[in-house]
This record gives C-alpha cells, sequence and structure tokens, in this order.
C-alpha cells in the first residue's frame, strides 16, 4: 500500500509517466528531436520530464571547479564558454523567434553566475562538496531550461520547474538523501497544478536542495534517482529510463559487444545489480519505486520502438540466479584488532566509518579481523586515525568486484563451482556471499576485471546458444568506470 497521499484527479489509475533522458539522450539536437518524438508518443499520458546535463557537461564543470580551486581561472573559465556555446547553438537550432530571446536571456544570467562562482572558488581555493554541489547543479539548471523550451517550441505544452524547489534533501553534499516527506508534499503542490492543466512539466534530475535552500546533489549519475523520487510522489504508473543502450543488458556492451537484452527482472535483481556498480541504474532507484510498486522501463532513445527492460516486483519465474556483475575501482580494507577478539570492534568499526560518511559495499568478518570492500579510499587515514590503539587498519587499490545476481543464488552451488573453474588461474582475493541471497561476488585486480567477465559471459551467454540459461544466469555485468 502506498503511505502517500494524494489529493486531486489524479488520485486513481491516471497515466502519470515519468520520463528521464541521460546525457546522451539530450547530448545534441538531433538527440533532443528524438526527446521530443518520444514525448509526443506519450501524450496520451501524463508525461513528467526528468532530463540529465547534456554528455560529458557535469564532468566538464567539475573540471572547471579544480582548476578554478588550483589558480587557472583561465582554463576553467575556457571551458564553462565551450559550455556555453553549446547550449546557445542548441537553443538556435531548437528555438525561433521570442522564445529565443527568452531562453537566450536565461542560459546568459545562468552563465553569468556560473562565472562569478569560478570567480569566487579562484579566491577561496575551497572546493568542497557543498561548492561542488552548486557548481554541478549548473549543468541539469541549462539542460532542463533548454529542453522545455525545444519541447514548447514543437507545439508541446511543457514548462521548466526548478528541481531543487521540489526535492528536498539532507545537507550530505555529495550524495544527499531526499527528506521524504517534505519532498513527497513539494513535488505533489509543484507539478499536480502542471498537470491538470495538461502541462508536461520538465525537471532537472541529479539537483536538489536543503530545507534552507542551499544547493545539494544525488551522486553522479542520480538523474535516475530524480526520476524514481519524482515517480514516487506522484503515484506514477511507470517510470522510463531513457539512456543509450536496448535496455538492462547481460554485461556492459562496451566490454562485451555480444551483451544481450535482458527483458524483464525484479525490484531485487535490478537494486543488485545497480548496488555492485551498474552504471546503467543509480543505485537508489529502485527504492521508492519498490515502495510504491512502480515499474522502471530501461528504453533507447536512439530506438524507441524497442521493449527494453521491464523491472517490476516479480521474480522472474522460478530461476534462482538473473545476473552476473562486476564493479570497478573499489579499495579492499584489512581491519585486524590489536587486542584479539574483541567484541567492541565491530561497534567502533561501523560507527568510525558512518562518522567519516564512507559507505561499504561488502563485508566479510572473522573473530578479531573484518575485510571491507569501500568505493572510495579519501575517508580512509582519518578512520584508520579513529581506530589507531584499537585496530589496524590497511587497505589496497585497483580491485574490481566481479558479482553474479540472482534470486536463490546461494542456493545452487554449481553456479559458484562453474564461476570459479571458470576463472581459476586469475588471482581471486576474497570471496563474498552476500549481503542478499542474491549476490556471490569475488574480489580480482582491477587489471584482469574485463578478462573475468568476459570469460563468464561467453560461459552462461555462448553465442552458439542464444536461448540457453545456465541454472537462471541471464546477465553479466561490468561498470565501465
Ligand atoms: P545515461 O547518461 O543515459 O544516464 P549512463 O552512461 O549513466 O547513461 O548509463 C548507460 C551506460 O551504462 C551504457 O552506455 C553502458 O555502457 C553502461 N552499462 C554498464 N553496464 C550495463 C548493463 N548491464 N546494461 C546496460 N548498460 C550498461
Ligand atoms: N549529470 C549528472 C552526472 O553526470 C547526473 C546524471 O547524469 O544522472 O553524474
Ligand atoms: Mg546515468
Amino acid at each position: 500500500m502506498s503511505g502517500i497521499q494524494r489529493q486531486s484527479r489524479f488520485e486513481q489509475g491516471d497515466d502519470v509517466v515519468v520520463m528521464k533522458f541521460g546525457g546522451t539522450s539530450v547530448e545534441d539536437a538531433a538527440a533532443i528531436r528524438r526527446l521530443i518524438g518520444i514525448v509526443e508518443d506519450r501524450r496520451g499520458a501524463q508525461p513528467v520530464i526528468v532530463v540529465s546535463a547534456l554528455a560529458r557537461v557535469t564532468d566538464q564543470l567539475l573540471e572547471s571547479g579544480n582548476a578554478a580551486a588550483n589558480g587557472h581561472l583561465g582554463s576553467a573559465l575556457a571551458t564553462v564558454r565551450k559550455i556555453y556555446v553549446r547550449h546557445e547553438e542548441l537553443a538556435d537550432s531548437l528555438v525561433d523567434g521570442s522564445a529565443y530571446g527568452s531562453l537566450d536571456r536565461a542560459l546568459r544570467t545562468e552563465f553569468q553566475a556560473l562565472e562569478s562562482l569560478l570567480h569566487d572558488l579562484e579566491n577561496s581555493r575551497e572546493f568542497d562538496l557543498r561548492v561542488q554541489d552548486r557548481l554541478l547543479g549548473f549543468g541539469e539548471c541549462f539542460s532542463s531550461k533548454l529542453v522545455a523550451e525545444a519541447l514548447f517550441e514543437a507545439g508541446i505544452s511543457a514548462a521548466y520547474v526548478d528541481a531543487r524547489l521540489c526535492i528536498a534533501t539532507d545537507a550530505r553534499h555529495g550524495q544527499a538523501s531526499p527528506l521524504w516527506g517534505l519532498t513527497n508534499q513539494r513535488i505533489q503542490e509543484t507539478l499536480m497544478p502542471l498537470l491538470e492543466s495538461g502541462c508536461i512539466p520538465v525537471l532537472g534530475g541529479f539537483i536538489a536542495s536543503t530545507v534552507e535552500g542551499v544547493p545539494t546533489t544525488l551522486g553522479r549519475g542520480g538523474s535516475d534517482f530524480s526520476a524514481a523520487i519524482v515517480g514516487a510522489a506522484l503515484g506514477a504508473a511507470r517510470v522510463e529510463i531513457w539512456t543509450d543502450v536496448d535496455g538492462v543488458m547481460t554485461t556492459d556492451p562496451k566490454i562485451c559487444p555480444e551483451a544481450r537484452v535482458i527483458p524483464k527482472m525484479s525490484f531485487d535483481e535490478a537494486a543488485d545489480l545497480a548496488q555492485f556498480g551498474a552504471k546503467v541504474l543509480h543505485p537508489a532507484t529502485l527504492a521508492p519505486a519498490m515502495r510504491e510498486n512502480i515499474p522502471v522501463y530501461v528504453l533507447n532513445s536512439r530506438r524507441p520502438n524497442g521493449s527494453g527492460t521491464e523491472i517490476t516486483a516479480r521474480a522472474r519465474g522460478d530461476k534462482p540466479v538473473s545476473a552476473i556483475t562486476a564493479k570497478r575501482n573499489v579499495a579492499a580494507v584489512e581491519i585486524e584488532s590489536a587486542r584479539g577478539i574483541d567484541s567492541n570492534l565491530l561497534d567502533a568499526v561501523f560507527a568510525a566509518f558512518e562518522r567519516h560518511h564512507c559507505s561499504v559495499d561488502v563485508m566479510a568478518t572473522s573473530p578479531g579481523r573484518m575485510s571491507l570492500l569501500v568505493a572510495s579510499t579519501a575517508a580512509l587515514p582519518k578512520i584508520a586515525e579513529d581506530l589507531c590503539g584499537l585496530a589496524d587498519v590497511r587497505w589496497e587499490n585497483h580491485r574490481a568486484l566481479v558479482c553474479l545476481v540472482g534470486e536463490n543464488i546461494r542456493h545452487k552451488p554449481e553456479v559458484a563451482s562453474k564461476v570459479f573453474a571458470a576463472v581459476s588461474d586469475i588471482d581471486v582475493h576474497m570471496l563474498c556471499q552476500g549481503p542478499s541471497d542474491r549476490t556471490i561476488s569475488f574480489l580480482v585486480e582491477e587489471s584482469k576485471v574485463e578478462e573475468a567477465v568476459e570469460r563468464l559471459h561467453h560461459l552462461f551467454f555462448p553465442k552458439s546458444e542464444p536461448g540457453r540459461d545456465w541454472g537462471g544466469i541471464s546477465a553479466a555485468y561490468c561498470q565501465a568506470g
């Protein structure tokens, strides 16, 4: 049952569809024209559009922030100038007349604010996560204004909505979490009247703000999460993630071109896949959809007629396994008690990781010893300092976690034995079962991850036997980085 109160004519059965378009799906005029065509096809429903920044813009903004903070203001300004020109050219080719004039003014004003932020950064040299959130948010502000105007120009009643006024978060900059009650209320109050008047709201993904109005972001790739947050607040009939691949695939097609689309997955499987690094979905995306039981579709904006991947509460029949994944850029942390078996160690370790906002991907414990995997080593020196005297903390970078995901995978011992036979000549460092019943994972040197994933993909998805299903294994995945 939904915990959200809705009072409007959309209360029941209304066909709100939240459509999120990623960076490559808005990267140029051709992509935005495709977006317009896809939205036109949904006009019978009630679309809400969420867009990412244009492809590569977030990285360029980050680069300009680093340059300014290191005293290279000229290079920082040159980078944002390129971003500005790119948006202006798009505005020019997609929007005409007076609408162009007001879009041009809006973009100009935003770019002036961006330039002034870079000047401040050059003076202060303090590029902390709070400033970073403010800076990176410009990308989604530009793209959402541009797309709203382009839709309007195409004869679709669309309106730009500032997502920062809709999604309220805590102040954990760089990876903020929604304040659900306030967020649901704001989304409903802002978007319902627009929907009721037949207007399509267009929001930037990824961006939000604290209750005090300080800009935050939901973490890299967070526009998927924004779409799910909006979908859950509106009780949408579906959330569509429009991207540059045909759906969630058996592995990253950039690694294995023979990767295949997975037509259907359960929320749990998809959440595990994302958690273990699947770039195609931000890891937090599935939770709100699951809570409100809203199906999520992953679709290709370059081939909009494909059926993509449908993610719902229904598991895929009785098959115990559905995916193999891998995640790069992880560090393996070894924590050894300084006092032998110590019942307080676990609590102290959790508290230290929590205090320094270091999230743990996988953990294995034995008396007096813990092995953890983390995605970032930034906080580890401070954690080691906090635990000094209690435990010795060591870590190694450049590891990758290869992971099998699937319903009840752990109750299929033959799957694990086949996997380990296939990679027996690759140095496997750490073996983990869990955290759910749906994953088995192992750690390899990062340089070996592609080889491991390719071998597993060939093993479970042999080209000559396209229909074959190895005990239900239906996907291999490796994060592109
Ligand atoms: P967007 O900009 O649309 O959000 P992303 O780059 O974040 O797109 O995610 C799509 C990319 O995810 C694909 O281009 C693909 O390389 C990568 N990817 C990694 N693993 C998978 C997988 N299992 N299925 C599909 N795509 C994957
Ligand atoms: N533009 C942001 C990023 O590149 C968010 C997103 O694309 O989802 O991380
Ligand atoms: Mg993405």
